[in-house]
């Protein structure tokens, strides 16, 4: 059975299926409340976890009171063209380098999250976020899963017409607006992901597959990706990786094809889980 850890209503809490426990509460004390202070111990955070028996006064699962996993991380990185697939329908080559962007993490909502539509060009990029465990710097390839507390399902939301408004475009902005990064259900450990550089990614929006593609299409593997940012940027506990999106995005589509209110964005992928995110309309 998988083990995660979750934001429940702003508490960490281990989730194993469909059940959790507080950690506080579970941990008598041992272990903070606050996630972001969990993922910081998160080596006693596992090892807890592994000792712990089937506890029978555990909880359902309420996904809709999830909170995104990693609150509050110091850094959110996002990584443009780094599918081939994407690339190629994008018409544009494969970076020699990682193309780094940010999104600020205000964006960050939990996995039910509504996300806020900004204009008639908001578009949908399931991602496999990483989560940063150990960090460091200079993290030799090798070592690079060993610094990686676990991965997430995310989405790279993004407004087309802000993001392409200038010459050169402006990646941040367009993609950090609020709600535009729901991340969960929870963190999955790396040492529990059967296949960490190689594992089915999908998206559909309102019932059609709009992306669907495997990890291992990635121009830059998450090793590469946290050698690549430990070289320049101190790795920090929680620190996120969002990996970059596969071919299908809606505005390389021919015809194009944006989000609109009440459309729901299932995002999937395998051995991590799914987030359900609806649209719904904006200020714009
Ligand atoms: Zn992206």
């Amino acid at each position: 059975m998988t083990t995660s850890l979750v934001n429940l209503d702003g508490r960490a809490g281990l989730r194993r299926g469909d059940r959790v426990v507080d950690v506080q509460t579970a941990s008598d004390g041992q272990l903070p409340s606050d996630p972001m202070a969990v993922v910081r111990r998160w080596n006693d955070f596992r090892t807890w976890a592994t000792g712990l028996s089937d506890d029978a006064t555990a909880e359902a699962v309420d996904e809709a009171r999830l909170g995104p996993p990693v609150p509050l991380p110091q850094k959110v990185f996002g990584v443009g063209l780094n599918y081939t697939d994407h690339a190629e329908e994008a018409g544009l080559e494969l970076p020699k380098e990682p193309l780094i962007f940010t999104k600020f993490p205000s964006c960050l909502v939990g996995p039910r999250a509504d996300v806020v539509l900004t204009s008639d060009r908001v578009d949908y990029e399931v991602e496999l976020v990483v989560v940063i465990g150990e960090g460091g710097r200079d993290i030799a390839e090798a070592d690079a899963l060993s610094r990686i507390a676990g991965y997430c399902v995310g989405q790279d939301i993004s407004d087309r017409r802000m993001q392409f408004a200038g010459k050169p475009p402006q990646f941040s902005m367009g993609k950090s607006v609020d709600t535009f990064g729901p991340i969960g259900p929870g963190i999955v450990p790396i040492d529990e992901v059967a296949h960490p550089n190689d594992l089915a990614i999908s998206c559909d929006v309102s019932g059609e597959t709009r992306q669907d593609a495997r990890t291992s299409l990635m121009v830059f593997s998450v090793p590469e990706l946290v050698r690549w940012l430990s070289r320049y940027c101190t790795l920090a506990p929680g620190d996120l990786i969002f990996t970059g999106t596969p071919a299908g995005v809606g505005s390389v589509r021919d015809p194009r094809r944006y989000l609109a209110p009440d459309d729901v964005i299932t995002s999937t992928i395998e051995g991590v889980g799914t987030i359900v995110n609806r649209c719904v309309a904006g200020a714009g």
